[in-house]
Formats: structure tokens, C-alpha cells, sequence
């Protein structure tokens, strides 16, 4: 075997014509009833390494003799023929013996299908994995070279592969540049089922290190985060934002919760004996039988998921490089799922505020800044004013004006400022420190307000749900379901300015 160097992996989409997807078609079908034919055989042959007195011997070695151990182990496995050479002999003759498997598949990708379920079969042995799956037709859906020399093979702008030729869709993308310049290693052909379409892929796994992005800037300094529903406001030390919070993303709950019906019905009616007579589920553990059409719904259902995981990962990424370029000392309060489904219902965690954190948590530490995730209750920030003053507001108060003061400023913003001045030792706020910065900073709040407001105008759209559109909160109530008459001044930028002209002076304040 040749040294283990590092890969990485390019993928770059095929162009295929119908008679190019029978033939691959085919071609992954054999591949999966090998794969099938050599799982079983393997499973087979590790339960004899089981039962085998070697086995029991190799058990009896206590652990302190490590070495011993594993030898006497690879013994058990040896005598059992159970490794991934023997079951690629295995699938070698069983290819032959079956002469239509082998007229649709070459010798190299034979070896990495044995190699494949060779592959699940020791997770399994090791006790990482609780069984072996059988592939069905919708769950096999790549096959792969071994060398870039002989089988599937990049040409340099497509796939051949045994008399099949596949051209290759290259865009301008520095990745996938990057990975055309780079050695390859072998070739996978990967089937993605977009839309119920069906399309090819070809993945190239690349000898070196992935491309690298040009760095995404990173400023130093501290940022304030307050982290809503509907939006978020980052106040960094020269720029605040005030942007909606994944507002592109859309609950699919709905979509999935009717899939999700539709396999229960398929599942009752494929198997009814599994099921008393006044419908409950009979107990105990029972086998299923699972249709094509009910895989054809899992199918749909595990598509709509992905699409909308890939979707807020993008979204969650965007918005932590925002942040990140305003300030890597990130100070935010502490998102509670749970605290959010109380108010606008279970559906508001496709959002996944906790996973934005996360992300820039792992991010803006990689970057060596420093995280404060500080608890809501503590602070109660989006009760508190500058001047000290707690004031209990409604979620429908979308802008903080104190009845003692005067400060009147956007909700968000203020709270995502005052969370910059929490002391990370005690959790709770610097009043003072709050104070004494709040001249300096007024403008850059004022912009991002004004910002915030004007994005959300140029936006504006007529949707329905509250939750989705960002636009429509920016300028509101997150929660209205009626349209509250004043909530127009609230976000016009002339009212702004007028905020501005009144601003909020420390020195006018009783407490200042
Ligand atoms: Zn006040």
C-alpha cells in the first residue's frame, strides 16, 4: 500500500443523457447486489471469528498485554478468512460467477465495493456501529475507482469509464480549480436525487490540502450581540448592524410533518400485522417491511431536511463572518430555544439559533478572540436603560424610551450594546462603563438603526408569517398579528433622526 498522504475532495457535476443513465444506472445496480451479496458473506464470516475458539483465547488475554492481544485476535480473524483482501476475492468470484455483474463492472471497482463493506463490517466488530444495513435501491448511490489510471477516470474535463463517457460541467470556481491542478488520487461517481431528478456527479479525491479562502477579515475588538427571533444586532466598536436573523430560511415543518403521515399510512398498510386491531402498535420488536413507495417518501422527506440544513449552515455562516469582521471578542446572552418556542411556538427552532452560537463561538476562538455567553436572567438587559432604570417591556416595544431619562433607542441595538459592558467574572452589567461610552458610540447606533430601517423598507414584502419576515419585524412588533398603528413611525428613518435630535445626554440624566 502506497503511503498515507492527505486529500481532499472536488466535486463537479456531469452531464448526462438518458442513454448515459440507463448505462449507470445498471452499472450501480450490480454494484449494489455485490455490495449486498458481500456484506452478508462478510457478516457471515465474523460471527465464525466469533464463535471460534481463537477468538474466545484472544478474549481470555487480559487487556494490560496489548500486543499479544491484537495478535491473537488477528489470528480468530485470519483463520476465518475475515479481512479486506479475502472479501474482495470474495467479491472477485461472486462478480464472475454472476457474468452479469461483472459485464457491468470493472476489476478496480469491485475491489472498493469489498472494501466498502468490508469497511462497515469492521465499525461493527470494533462495537462503533450496532449492525450492517443492506443497501436497498434508493441507499447505494456511489461507486468508485481505486487509481485514476484504470476504471472510472478523469479525463481532465469529464469521466470515463469503460466505454461510457461523461463530460463534466467546469465552472470558474477557484475550489474546483484548485482540485484540477492538484493530483488525483481516484475518481467517485456520486448520484444526487435533486427535485426528484436525478443527476451525476464526479468527485475527484485530490493528493495536498484543500483550497483555502482568502482569509475573511477579522477585527480585533469587542462586539455586542442581542440575537432575536426576528433579528439580530451586532454592535461592534466603530460599526453596529441590525440585520434580520435567517429571514430567507422558511419553516418546513409543515412539508415534513404531512411526509411524515404519509410514511406512517404506508408503514400500517405494508405491515398490518404489526398493528392490534384498534390500531395501536402490537409490542415487542418487530420486523418492517418498507415499500418502494414508502422509501420513495423517506426519500422526499430526507431531501426537504438536507436542503434546509444546507441552507441555514449558508445563512449562519454569512452572518458569523459579519460579526467576526466587526470584533472577535464576542460578548452575547445566551439563546434559549426553549424560551423562543414558548413565545412563537415549537416551529422557530428550524432557525437553530444555538447552532449560529456555536458556529461563532468555534470561530471567533479559532481566530484567538475571547466568547462571553452570558445567561438572560442575570442581565435582563432588554429590561434595563443606561441610567439604571428596569423597565418591564412587551415584546411589541420594539424601541426602549425611558420614562426617567429620556433615551430612546431600538431595542436590539441597545441591548446588543449593553451586553459589550458585561463584566465576564460576575455576569452582570458595568453600568457606569455602559455610561460613560454611550456618547462615543450614539452615532454608530443610530446608523445601524437608521440602516436596519432602511433595509427593511427597501425589503418589504407582504409576507404572511411574522417569523419568516424579517423585513416586516424590523420595522415592528416580532409577535403582531394585528398591524399596530404606530409601528410605521417606529422605523421611519425621519423618526430617527428626530431620536437623534433628542438623543440622550448622560449629563441630563439623573443618574448621569
Ligand atoms: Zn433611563
Amino acid at each position: 500500500m502506497a503511503a498515507k498522504t492527505t486529500s481532499f475532495v472536488v466535486e463537479i457535476p456531469l452531464v448526462t443523457t438518458s442513454s448515459d443513465l440507463a448505462v449507470i444506472a445498471a452499472r450501480l445496480e450490480s454494484g449494489r447486489q455485490l455490495y449486498n451479496a458481500v456484506l452478508a458473506e462478510g457478516k457471515t464470516r465474523l460471527q465464525l471469528v466469533r464463535d471460534s475458539e481463537l477468538y474466545g483465547k484472544a478474549k481470555s488475554i487480559p487487556k494490560t498485554e496489548n500486543k499479544a492481544r491484537s495478535v491473537a485476535f488477528q489470528k480468530a480473524r485470519e483463520a476465518n478468512r475475515f479481512s479486506d483482501y479475502d472479501l474482495q476475492a470474495f467479491a472477485n468470484k461472486t462478480a464472475i460467477a454472476s457474468v452479469w455483474i461483472k459485464s457491468h463492472l470493472d476489476a478496480n471497482t469491485i475491489q472498493k465495493i469489498a472494501t466498502k463493506a468490508f469497511k462497515a463490517l469492521e465499525r461493527l466488530m470494533y462495537g462503533k456501529a450496532k449492525k450492517v444495513r443492506f443497501k436497498h435501491k434508493g441507499q447505494f448511490a456511489s461507486l468508485e475507482g481505486k487509481t485514476n489510471k484504470q476504471g472510472i477516470r478523469w479525463t481532465g474535463n469529464g469521466v470515463e469509464w469503460s466505454g461510457l463517457k461523461l463530460q463534466a460541467i467546469i465552472s470558474n470556481d477557484p475550489i474546483i480549480l484548485h482540485g484540477l491542478s492538484s493530483k488525483i488520487k481516484y475518481v467517485r461517481l456520486v448520484r444526487r436525487i435533486l427535485n426528484q431528478k436525478t443527476y451525476w456527479f464526479a468527485q475527484l479525491i485530490c493528493e495536498g490540502m484543500p483550497y483555502q479562502k482568502p482569509k475573511n477579515i477579522i477585527g480585533e475588538g469587542t462586539v455586542g450581540i442581542d440575537l432575536g427571533v426576528a433579528t439580530v444586532a451586532i454592535v461592534g466598536d466603530e460599526e453596529t448592524t441590525w440585520t434580520p436573523f435567517a429571514v430567507e430560511l422558511t419553516s418546513k415543518q409543515k412539508e415534513v410533518r404531512k411526509l411524515q403521515r404519509k410514511m406512517e399510512r404506508q408503514r400500517r398498510a405494508n405491515n398490518p400485522d404489526n398493528y392490534n386491531s384498534d390500531g395501536t402498535a402490537k409490542k415487542g420488536k418487530r420486523r418492517f417491511k418498507k415499500s418502494n413507495r414508502y422509501n420513495n417518501t423517506a426519500d422526499k422527506k430526507r431531501e426537504i431536511e438536507r436542503k434546509q440544513a444546507a441552507h441555514r449552515k449558508s445563512l449562519h455562516g454569512k452572518l458569523v463572518n459579519q460579526t467576526l469582521k466587526l470584533g472577535k471578542n464576542i460578548k452575547a446572552e445566551k439563546v434559549s430555544v426553549k424560551a423562543w418556542q414558548k413565545l412563537f411556538g415549537k416551529s422557530i427552532g428550524f432557525k437553530s439559533p444555538t447552532s449560529f452560537q456555536s458556529e461563532l463561538k468555534r470561530k471567533a476562538e479559532n481566530a484567538g478572540g475571547t466568547v462571553l455567553m452570558f445567561s438572560t436572567r442575570k442581565t435582563a438587559l432588554s429590561q434595563t436603560c443606561l441610567c439604571g432604570h428596569k423597565q418591564k417591556k412587551s415584546l411589541s416595544q420594539r424601541v426602549h424610551h425611558c420614562s426617567i431619562c429620556g433615551l430612546k433607542m431600538q431595542r436590539d441595538i441597545l441591548s446588543a450594546y449593553l451586553s459589550r459592558y458585561v463584566d465576564p467574572k460576575t455576569e452582570t452589567l458595568l453600568t457606569e462603563e455602559a455610561r460613560n461610552s454611550y456618547s462615543g458610540m450614539e452615532q454608530s447606533l443610530l446608523d445601524g438603526w437608521q440602516n436596519g430601517s432602511n433595509q427593511s423598507t427597501r425589503t418589504a414584502t407582504s409576507s404572511k408569517s411574522p417569523i419568516n419576515s424579517g423585513s416586516e419585524l424590523m420595522s415592528s412588533n416580532p409577535i403582531a398579528r394585528v398591524r399596530v398603528a404606530s409601528r410605521r413611525e417606529e422605523s421611519e428613518p425621519e423618526r430617527v433622526n428626530e431620536t437623534h435630535a433628542v438623543s440622550w445626554n448622560p449629563l441630563r440624566s439623573r443618574m448621569g
